[in-house]
């Protein structure tokens, strides 16, 4: 006999012999999942397994989850949008299970993206902004999963979740993560900053076929419909007044791809599919063009369908609101194992067979405007009404008013004061994650009452992302008017002037650099990043006393530069201090102790000090180590002739002559 579609009774799901009875969905006869995806090792003891025949051992099922970057729930064809076409995702949601109404906590990549993978709020998991590091303390689907066996892999169609860059410990659990190459061949975008579609499905597929042996966890980031929308021939034409739905349409088509490919194989009925957005768009409502800032449903609420094996539960539809934060317990349990104790979600399992279920309170985070200067914001989504603690509250009733236009805050009314101590609970939990994390909660939050109101900032914000677009594609004229547009509505914006002087800066204009980059320094004196290149701008500009003060600061924020210090040494032999250089140079070579650059730099200090002989030692070491280095014999005819050494002096003169001589052909 088989296993497949057997029904299991009531006594199952309680039996405590039964090792996967959580993984049953009902307290009705109901089909297992446990058995239907061979993982029951008690099958024996649940009722109605009768048979004296033993099951065949199967594997569990292959997992793919599909995150498509930027995708609203309304702009889908299965969500009842009819300008659209999203056949791959209808067919899938005919396939599985469709939710209707189901909240991201976050509408920025990583932190989104970190969410569906750990389970946890951002404030949990701490990825609150790009580079910040996932932390080991909370283990990921992929690691969930890999200790069951699993063969795990993941495709990204972007370098902000490139794990050595922007995403650092997102990799974690998986046997292969598709990084971008560290240098890049080209000076477009495609392959740089972001694969199509087409092509990181490309890259799954390759992969699948090079590593059959199952089960398999495949995570899929299709990042196409994310701003700049440029859909490839022939979405580009067929929507060319309608560019992110061409950006769908052409995602979709690469899903379409990617489950083909499977059905090829035998791996599609079997399987288990998440298809979700990481958050959706705002397209100019709220007056937010992108995502990121805000908390309205525009960005927050996201198509998600899930395809189980052997289609169970095809074509249901759940109402209820869910969260991505669910995925990760849903996907652990239909493996077969526990979900982790500390989690902000629950498995979606009670929604699956369809019957009428609570619907799941929707907290949002975002530190996003923490960036530019503005308070970060914190919402909650819960009885047909929406709560965002701003500077400026905001209640909306999602019953009378869907576009949360109509703001209804009173500080006394009772949803409100609700909302406040369901965050703050949230808030406390939070904390307690962080503080058992490494002892030093982060708190944005909080004090940050006096930062300006996001809604105040959001048209700075639409021309900063455009800014950050045009630099992304090299295009730096339509930067600098971005930013200057910036300046013009607030001429202390860091942000604005921060990139504004590293742009003149790359321009060759070092005093105008120097003269935004010590805007940048005034508005934000902890900022180390804008210290350093006011340093490098004053160096340039033949301000050495003003470049000293510069990297000084930077250098007191951030300690251990490299480059800052090497500046830092040459700006003093500007100075005529070589022995502030030389401390400069031994602290560099503290940092980093084969560096050539800080060996040559304090051997010029002694020098300049009138030290020749310990400059001639340790020149004429660092020649044998790089006998092909024709700075090194520069600076060793200077210690010899300083010495009186002039027959040594000329030969090593002679050398860097011969070494440029050879060099130059091939420069
Ligand atoms: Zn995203």
């Amino acid at each position: 006999m088989t296993w497949e579609g057997k029904i299991i009774r009531q006594s199952c799901v309680g039996n405590p012999q039964c090792d996967s009875h959580s993984v049953c969905y009902a307290d009705e006869p109901v089909k297992c999942f446990s058995t239907l995806i061979g993982m029951c090792a008690l099958w024996a003891t649940c009722a109605g397994a009768s048979s004296a025949s033993a099951p065949a051992k199967t594997l569990p099922p292959d997992i793919f989850l599909i995150t498509i970057d930027t995708l609203r729930a309304d702009h889908v064809h299965c969500y009842g949008y009819a300008d659209g076409s999203t056949p791959a995702l209808d067919a899938l949601a005919k396939d599985g299970v469709r939710f209707t109404q189901a909240f991201t906590p976050s509408p920025i990549t990583n932190t989104s993206h970190a969410s569906i993978l750990t389970g946890l709020l951002p404030g949990s998991h701490g990825v609150t902004d790009f580079a910040v590091p996932l932390s080991t303390a909370y283990p990921t689907i992929a690691e969930l999963l890999k200790a069951r066996d699993y063969h795990t892999a993941a495709f990204i169609g972007a370098v902000i979740l490139d794990s050595k860059t922007l995403a650092p410990g997102f990799d974690r659990g998986f046997d292969f993560y598709d990084n971008f190459p560290e240098h890049a061949s080209t000076k477009s975008r495609w392959g740089r900053v972001e694969r199509r579609g087409m092509e990181v499905v490309a890259h799954a597929e390759k992969w699948l076929s090079t590593h059959p042996a199952g089960p398999h966890f495949v995570w899929v980031h299709l990042y196409d419909p994310h701003d700049p929308y440029e859909p490839p021939a022939p979405y580009s034409q067929i929507y060319k007044d309608r560019l992110y739905d061409g950006e769908i349409a052409y995602a979709d088509s690469a899903l379409a791809h990617f489950v083909g490919y499977l059905k090829s194989i035998g791996k599609y009925r079997k399987s288990i599919f998440v298809v979700v957005g990481d958050h959706g768009e705002g397209l100019g409502e709220h007056h937010e063009d992108t995502h990121g800032i805000f908390l309205y449903d525009s960005t927050t609420h996201v198509p998600l369908i899930v395809k189980l094996p052997d289609e169970l539960s095809a074509g249901n539809t759940v109402t209820a609101q869910v969260r991505t934060l669910d995925i990760m317990p849903t996907l652990i349990e239909l493996a077969g194992g526990p979900a982790p104790d500390r989690r902000d979600g629950d498995s979606l399992q009670p929604y699956f067979a369809g019957k009428s279920e609570a619907g799941r309170p929707a907290f949002g985070e975002t530190d996003y405007p923490l960036r530019f200067g503005w308070a970060p914001l914190r919402s909650v989504r819960s009885d047909g009404f929406k709560f965002i603690e701003a500077p400026r509250p905001e209640l909306y009733d999602l019953q009378l008013d869907v576009a949360e236009s109509n703001n209804k805050y009173e500080p006394q009314d009772a949803r409100v004061q609700k909302s406040r101590s369901m965050l703050a609970e949230v808030h406390a939990r939070e904390v307690s994650v962080e503080a058992s994390k490494d002892g030093s909660p982060q708190d944005a939050a909080s004090n940050s009452s006096s930062l300006p109101d996001p809604k105040d900032k959001i048209d700075e914000q639409n021309l900063l992302h455009a800014a950050m677009i045009a630099s992304d594609d090299n295009c730096s004229a339509d930067a600098r008017k971005a930013l200057e547009k910036v300046l013009a509505l607030d001429p202390k914006s860091p942000t604005a002037l921060r990139q504004l002087g590293e742009l003149e800066l790359q321009a060759g204009d070092f005093v105008k650099a120097a003269q935004h980059l010590r805007g940048a320094m005034e508005v934000r004196p902890d900022d180390a990043t804008a210290s350093f290149y006011a340093g490098q701008a004053l160096q340039k500009a033949h301000d050495p006393a003003g470049a000293r003060d510069a990297l000084e600061t930077s250098l007191k924020l951030m300690p251990g530069q490299l480059p800052a210090r090497l500046l830092l040494g040459r700006v003093y032999l500007d100075l005529k201090d070589p022995k502030a250089a030389e401390d400069q140079f031994e602290a560099a070579l503290l940092l980093q102790s084969g560096s050539v650059e800080a060996q040559l730099g304090l051997a010029d200090a002694q020098m300049t000090g009138g030290n020749f002989a310990d400059a001639a030692k340790s020149l004429e070491a660092l020649s044998k180590a790089q006998p092909r280095n024709a700075t090194i014999f520069d600076l060793l005819a200077k210690a010899y002739l300083g010495l009186g050494k002039k027959a040594e002096a000329q030969q090593s003169e002679a050398r860097a002559k011969q070494l440029r001589g050879s060099s130059s052909g091939q420069r």
